[in-house]
Formats: structure tokens, sequence, C-alpha cells
């Protein structure tokens, strides 16, 4: 039989894991099949789209920042892509139809959201940033009944844009996302802000009372600047690892129709990479 071919698309890509973890399920499954980097620019993705259409591809991933520009060259969006206009997950249909799909959505629910008791009276979130997998966050959250929520983005129209699809939403603006009187039962960050070797938050969270919890939506480094400052504070911190994983893991599904366990030695695995 034909060796499988997949592929995560983004730029840059050097950080990403997900090889790592879909070789890994590839082998304790032994499904004969091969998961690679392609670190693209704009002009290519249509040439990667081709690839899944000629079979030479059979799904890929799709990261920042091509999970809304990717849309164009799509047949149609499926589950939790219509609701997002986020996709990070392609196939094609055996009608010869190219589908987007999103499991970015069930890795927030997954990972964090069902896991953790919220205080039901008090269920405010602020999602920081407005980018790629800003729409995946805020919808989970919707999923799970939080009736308050916020977005605070450095580009304010960006912020506007969002709210256009989730008209729920209350816009912060960026200088004033610390303000005292603002007070969260939830808050994540989903900007890049604390990425190994990149930028920091000028102003680390301040206004978060003892019972918040703070979700980074950041791998890389496993502690980020935040979560140590929070950490500090007492407050009850995750990492953005959990989150890929059980992204990946839905991913996997649609592709292979195998649900693959998480076990310890995945999770090692990945972690000894971030070292
Ligand atoms: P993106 O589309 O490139 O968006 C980046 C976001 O970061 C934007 O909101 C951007 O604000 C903000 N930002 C970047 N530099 C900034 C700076 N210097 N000051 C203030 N804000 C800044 O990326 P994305 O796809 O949404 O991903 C965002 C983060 O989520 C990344 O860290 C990524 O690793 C993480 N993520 C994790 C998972 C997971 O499974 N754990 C899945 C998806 C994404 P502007 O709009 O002002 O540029």
């Amino acid at each position: 039989m034909k060796e499988k071919k997949f592929a995560i698309i983004g730029k840059p890509l050097s950080h990403s894991l997900s090889p790592i973890m879909h070789n890994y399920w590839f082998d304790k499954y032994k499904i004969k099949a091969r998961y690679d980097l392609m670190e693209i620019n704009d002009e290519d993705i249509k040439k990667v789209v081709d690839k899944i259409k000629k079979k030479e591809l059979d799904g890929i991933n799709v990261t920042l920042p091509y999970k809304q520009k990717i849309i164009q060259y799509l047949g149609k969006l499926v589950n939790d892509a219509k609701e997002t206009h986020s996709v990070n997950t392609v196939y094609l249909a055996k009608n010869g139809e190219l589908v987007g799909d999103n499991t970015d959505v069930f890795g927030m629910q997954a990972a964090y959201l069902s896991k953790i008791n919220f205080n039901k009276l008090n269920s405010s979130a602020l999602v920081l940033g407005a980018g790629g997998v800003a729409p995946s966050i805020i919808y989970a959250l919707t999923l799970s009944n939080f009736s308050k929520i916020s977005i605070s983005n450095r580009t304010y129209e960006k912020s506007i844009f969002l709210k256009k699809k989730f008209p729920l939403i209350n816009i912060i603006k960026w200088d004033e996302y610390n303000s005292p009187k603002l007070n969260y039962s939830l808050v994540i960050n989903a900007t890049s802000l604390g990425m190994k070797n990149g930028n920091k938050f000028k102003n680390p969270i301040n206004n978060i009372n003892d019972e918040s919890i703070y979700i980074d939506t950041i791998y890389n480094p496993l502690e980020t600047e935040m979560i140590k400052h929070l950490k500090n504070k007492n407050i009850k911190t995750f990492n953005g690892l959990d989150m890929l994983i059980y992204q990946g893991q839905k991913s996997f599904y649609i592709w292979n129709k195998v649900n693959p366990e998480i076990d310890d030695e995945l999770i090692n695995l990945l972690k000894d990479k971030i070292k």
C-alpha cells in the first residue's frame, strides 16, 4: 500500500511539534504514513491545495498565518470551521471536494473548558488577541456557556471584525486590559506574546482575582513569563500543550478514522522537544 502523506503548512514553522505527535501515532497504530513540516509563502498555498486534489498529499494542518487565507481555495467548510471561519484541518472528500474543518475548538474544550469547574455566577472571560485562533477560542467559550466574553487586541480593527462574527463580545482597548476594575474568572492568551525568542507582554496581568484561571495557548516555552508571573500570585495556570495534543488527536481521527490515545510516552516525547 502507498505511504500516505500529511503535512502542516504555516510560517514560521520551526516551533511546530505536530510532526512528532502525528508520526508517533502513525508508528503506534502501524499506519503507513508520514507527516512533515511545509513552511510556505502565501503564493504557495494554491500549490499545496492542488497536491491534495491530485492525491499527492492526503491532508494538511494549517497554522498561522493561513487559517483564514486557505478558505478561498476550499470547496466547503464543515463543523466548527463553518462557525469560526478558521480552518486548521483539510482533506479531500470522497466526492472530490476539498473540505476545511477546525479542531482548535475541540482542542480548547477538551484540554481545559470541559475539565475546569468554573464559577457559573461569574462566567466571564477575557481573550487577549484577535488573530487566527481567536474565533475558535471565542466559539469554544460560547459552547461552554460563558455569558460575558471580552477581547482585547493590539490592532483595534481586528477586534471590530471579530465582533461582527460574535456580536456578544465586548471589546476592551489594548492599553486597558489591565484596568483594575475588570474582573474575570478566566483569561486566555491567544496572542503570540511569550513565545520562545519572541516579544513579551509589556503589561503582565494584575487585575485577576485569586480564584481566576489563566490559560496560555503557547506551549513553547511550557512556562511563559506570564505563567511565571501569575504562578507567583498563586493563580491556577495552564499552558498550550494540552490544546495542541487534543486538536491533533481530532485531526488524526478525521484523516485516519482512528482515535489515537494520548499516552505518557507521547507527552514526554513532546515535553523533551520543548526543553
Ligand atoms: P496570528 O493570527 O498571527 O495572531 C497573532 C496575535 O498576536 C494577534 O492578536 C496579534 O495582534 C498578537 N500580537 C503579535 N505580536 C504582538 C505584539 N508585539 N504586541 C501585541 N500583540 C501582538 O496567530 P494565531 O494563529 O492567532 O496564534 C496566536 C497564538 O496562539 C500563538 O502563540 C500560537 O502558538 C497559539 N496557538 C496555540 C495552539 C495550540 O494548540 N496550543 C493552537 C493555535 C494557536 P495584532 O492583531 O495587533 O497583530
